[in-house]
């Protein structure tokens, strides 16, 4: 039997919203939750049966029915993500903010990675990403899908949010996604309905209060700061926007998104709208708020320098390899004898990163041996197409059947024109190079 809905968590809503749109998401809440996916712009498009578009994104389509995504070779291949539409609300509010994209910015709270996904769109190849994320489980979850997104301009993090003062990083965008109560998330997570307390909002908003405290320094000035939750109330949401607002060292950069009116409602305090509601009933998807900020010129801020990376180019044999990379003028980054790909190193700042850019490539002996990265970025490297089934059977760590026989050497398997991994040719018989942490096991 599904989780009440809260007694508690009614009250404030009604006097939030009013009668009315508190009715509407208290009945939604009942429904089934929305599904929705939003398409890798880099990569092919796949098929999906709808065509509903997300009204505010170019990406996004809502679903009748969750999919069997494990089992659709696409998912694997980071061809797409599957994240609740409100979440996509970000893509908009970061083009209408329009911070620049050479620069560095900080998702300071970010697996399972759908947000970093968004920012990794939006800078497009430019700029870098630092993605952190301190629980050591899901740090592990957001290497895996920024790992299938298959940009090379970020690095990962595991660092709790007061060490960045510590670091010489500085940042020109610091999204904070903050953990929160999760009432958003009542009608997709019986757990968080079962979870929730007035308690939990209290703590959660001493948490959402130190993370902010702990960033701000670190946030260039003239920088933007991008604030959401997954929750409704006040406390987690206006009252922590109105405290950033009380320091004097920020103003308010929400955009005008009126012309999405019908999903998105306004929250106004003195007459300013220092955030956006999406809410269960009214948008397409469940519970969000997000609110924008810039620091003001000349707000404290704390002094920065930059320190080189351990760097190198790439090794000839690489480039021999793979020499359509060649004009992408990576730098390489040497971890336990493998080579990982980043792009705008000079935006990296010095940090503790569990990992820089992507897995591009090793060396044994005078083999190069191609890695799981160089699979998922947009390259020219040309891919083998396969059918379904031994898509299923390359995921899955199989042994698969070529179209015919192969010379020798190293293949590309793509499924529908999204890129899979490699797969070594060896005469008559291949080895499958698909990394074992992601096997595909069912
Ligand atoms: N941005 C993510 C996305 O779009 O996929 C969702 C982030 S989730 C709402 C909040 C994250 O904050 C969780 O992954 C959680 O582990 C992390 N977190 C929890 N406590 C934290 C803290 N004190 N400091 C920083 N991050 C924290």
């Amino acid at each position: 039997m599904p989780e009440s809905i809260p007694n508690a968590f009614i009250a404030p809503l009604t006097a939030h919203f009013g009668v009315e749109t508190a009715t509407q998401v208290l009945k939604a809440l009942e429904d089934e939750p929305s599904v929705s996916i939003r398409l890798n712009p880099r990569k092919s498009a796949c098929a999906f049966t709808s065509k509903r578009m997300v009204p505010w994104t170019d990406h996004g389509y809502l679903l009748d029915a969750r999919p069997n995504y494990a089992l659709d070779p696409c998912f694997h291949g980071g061809g797409y993500y599957v994240q609740d539409s409100s979440s996509m609300i970000l893509e908009r509010v970061l083009k209408a903010c329009a911070p620049p994209r050479q620069g560095t910015y900080l998702d300071a709270c970010a697996a399972p990675g759908g947000k970093s996904t968004i920012l990794l769109d939006y800078l497009n190849g430019e700029g870098f990403l630092v993605a952190n994320e301190v629980d050591g489980k899901r740090n592990a979850v957001l290497r895996e899908n920024l790992l299938k997104w298959g940009h090379l301009n970020h690095g990962i993090t595991s660092i709790s949010t007061e060490r960045f003062k510590e670091s010489y990083a500085r940042f020109d965008v610091i999204l904070v996604d903050a953990p929160c109560s999760g009432e958003g998330m009542f009608r997709k997570d019986a757990f968080a309905r079962k979870q929730w307390s007035e308690d939990l909002v209290r703590s959660c908003t001493r948490t959402q209060r130190s993370i902010l405290e702990d960033l701000t320094p670190v946030l260039k000035e003239g920088g933007l700061l991008l604030y959401a939750t997954c929750t409704m109330n006040q406390k987690e949401n206006e009252e922590q926007i109105l405290a950033l607002l009380d320091t004097g060292n920020f103003e308010l950069a929400n955009p005008d998104l009126s012309n999405l009116k019908d999903f998105v409602l306004p929250a106004v305090h003195a007459d300013a709208i220092i955030g956006h509601y999406l809410l269960p009933g009214i948008s397409t998807g469940e519970g969000l708020f997000i609110a924008a900020l810039k620091k003001k010129e000349g707000a404290e801020s704390v002094m920065s320098s930059s320190i080189a990376q351990r760097l190198q180019p790439a090794d000839p044999a690489f480039e021999r390899a793979f020499p359509t990379l060649t004009p992408l003028a990576l730098d390489f980054w040497e971890w336990k004898d493998e080579y990982y790909g980043i792009q705008n190193a000079a935006y990296a700042p010095e940090l503790f990163y569990k990992r820089l850019g992507l897995p591009c490539y090793q060396i044994k002996g005078n083999d190069v041996i191609p890695l799981h990265g160089l699979a998922m970025m947009e390259s020219e490297i040309e891919h083998l197409a396969v059918d379904h089934e031994n898509a299923l059977r390359y995921l899955r760590k199989e042994s698969i059947y070529l179209p015919h026989e192969m010379p020798k050497g190293w293949y590309l398997i793509s499924y529908e024109g999204i890129k899979l991994g490699w797969l070594k040719a060896i005469g008559t018989r291949t080895n499958n190079y698909y990394p074992n942490g992601l096997r595909l096991r069912i």
